[in-house]
């Protein structure tokens, strides 16, 4: 539009990074653009990959026709001359090529890193978002509130379009300036990104995750909390889950820069919450000691399921502190839809709902999902990734009508509702294979009765039996289609 000004990026930066050696860890979609991106600006780049696949050695012959030099088959060892390790998320910190690195004075950072140093002085403020569950919906949610304030914003980070490629466009002639960015940022990119300083932040919840990567919780913990550093405005965190807290008073932030909680209940001063059905803000008004804002009813936000509130007070949170006004809050809201398979809604058939929640790949998510229904058939089982059930079992047994168990590890299901359980109908499936989901279908339609919910919200990753959790979803979906038109869908 004419009469922007175009956010002077790239021209300081191609200075810092012409020339300049760099080794770009692992052939993914993220080392891909970060390493398209260094190139451009005249940097030195070498992607290393373990690989050796066909699919590799095709990824690699396209970068080296653009100049990129690629070396497959060797993740282990530093190639000479480097100046600068940038690493994909999935690189687990003790990887021998980083402890090359440390030997050789080299640092390692991230493409999150690298996309907030090529951020130009007039850059746009990052709102930021990080948990074990939720951060997608949150920054979704958090983009379509910016949207509906009239702001110029984009979701990015660990989804869409590479952080790095969002910022370097905003250095190009002609490129519109974004007002905002809404980043959500995993545990690894946080662990790899020592300078970001965000405007405001906010961590969700956290629950054991992705724990053989960090080490230990404690590691896990602190890589998230690193999002909270150098805040300017406010520092989010969950009430109810009191490590977020402690993760902000640990924090090194801004002068003025705020503690702001969200709340399921009513709020305090200084916190959003909610109130009879409504969601109300009592942080970001004139008189926090006797007003609160009403921002959205609970019927806004889809779906209305308790830790999905949770998530629209953190994005109405984020939103608040940027200066955006209720009534954006509300809208932005209402316009919001899930992304797939996350408590997707697929039919009723025979009085019972059947709910899709195939991204419940952590027992926490599933714990979240299992308390949004009343009574329950539950589809669950996969790939437990060393996580234990007991917890979850207990906390949900109340609500289960019964249990279908499919995929590899859901001999530990069954144990822990053997324990806390006993007298919840078990069908163990005793299959791994993809059909088994069309089986679990029948089965759990003959164990619910009208009124309940089947809902499949595996607690495990899917990769036993599924491409990944899309595909996994999509079996339940066709399973459940087929199970109302009469059909038997293949097994
Ligand atoms: P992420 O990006 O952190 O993986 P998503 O928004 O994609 O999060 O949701 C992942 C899963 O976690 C979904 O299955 C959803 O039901 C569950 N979930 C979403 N928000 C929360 C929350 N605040 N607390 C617990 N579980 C949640």
């Amino acid at each position: 539009m004419a009469g922007h000004q175009v956010t002077p990026t790239t021209s300081s930066a191609a200075q810092e990074w012409a020339g300049k050696h760099i080794t770009v860890a692992g052939l993914g979609v993220s080392g891909v653009s970060a390493a398209r991106a260094l190139a451009g600006l005249g940097a030195r780049v070498t992607v290393v990959d373990g690989g050796d696949s066909t699919t590799h050695h095709e990824r690699a012959a396209e970068l080296e026709r653009e100049g990129i030099a690629v070396r497959l088959a060797d993740a282990d060892t530093l190639p000479p001359g480097t100046e600068l390790v940038v690493t994909s998320p999935g690189w687990k910190p003790g990887s021998p090529l980083f402890a090359a690195a440390a030997e050789a004075g080299v640092d390692v950072v991230g493409d999150v890193e690298i996309a907030w140093r090529l951020r130009g002085e007039q850059a746009a403020p990052w709102l930021a978002v990080t948990g074990t569950n939720g951060k997608t919906t949150t920054v979704q949610m958090l983009a379509s509130i910016l949207e509906a304030a009239g702001l110029r914003t984009v979701a990015v980070g660990n989804i869409g379009t590479p952080i790095i490629d969002v910022v370097l466009a905003q250095g190009r002639d002609g490129a519109e300036p974004y007002d905002v960015l809404a980043v959500e940022l995993s545990s690894y990119q946080l662990h790899w990104a020592p300078s970001v300083r965000a405007h405001s932040a906010a961590v969700l919840n956290l629950a054991p995750d992705h724990l053989d990567w960090h080490g230990s919780m404690e590691a896990y913990a602190a890589d998230k909390g690193r999002i909270y550093e150098g805040n300017e405005i406010a520092c989010v965190y969950n009430v109810a889950d009191p490590a977020t807290e402690r993760l902000v008073m640990q924090a090194d932030v801004e002068e003025g820069c705020r503690a702001i909680g969200f709340t399921l209940g009513t709020p305090g001063p200084s916190e959003l919450g909610v109130v009879d059905g409504i969601l109300v803000d009592r942080a970001f008004v004139e008189n926090r000691r006797e007003q609160a804002q009403e921002l959205a009813e609970i019927s806004d936000v889809t779906p209305a399921a308790p830790h999905n509130i949770a998530n629209a007070l953190a994005a109405a949170a984020l939103a608040r502190a940027f200066g955006v006004p209720a009534t954006a809050v509300r809208d932005g809201l209402r316009a919001f839809r899930p992304d797939a398979h996350r408590i997707a809604h697929v039919a009723d058939v025979d009085g019972v709902a059947y709910v899709d929640d195939s991204k419940a790949t952590n027992t926490h998510a599933a714990q979240a999902s299992l308390a949004a229904y009343e009574s329950i058939v539950w589809i669950a089982g996969g790939l437990a990734k060393g996580a234990t059930f007991d917890g979850l079992v207990t906390a949900s047994a109340r609500r289960l009508r019964g249990v279908v168990l499919i995929g590899a590890d859901r001999e530990l299901i069954r144990q822990a509702l053997a324990r806390h359980a006993p007298d919840v109908p078990v069908v163990d499936l005793d299959r791994t294979d993809t059909g088994a989901m069309a089986a679990a279908v029948r089965e759990a339609a003959r164990l619910a009765r009208p009124g309940d919910t089947v809902l499949m919200a595996p607690a495990c990753a899917s990769m036993d039996m599924f491409a990944n959790y899309n595909k996994r979803g999509e079996a339940f979906a066709d399973a459940v289609r087929g199970l109302a038109s009469g059909r038997h869908p293949e097994e």
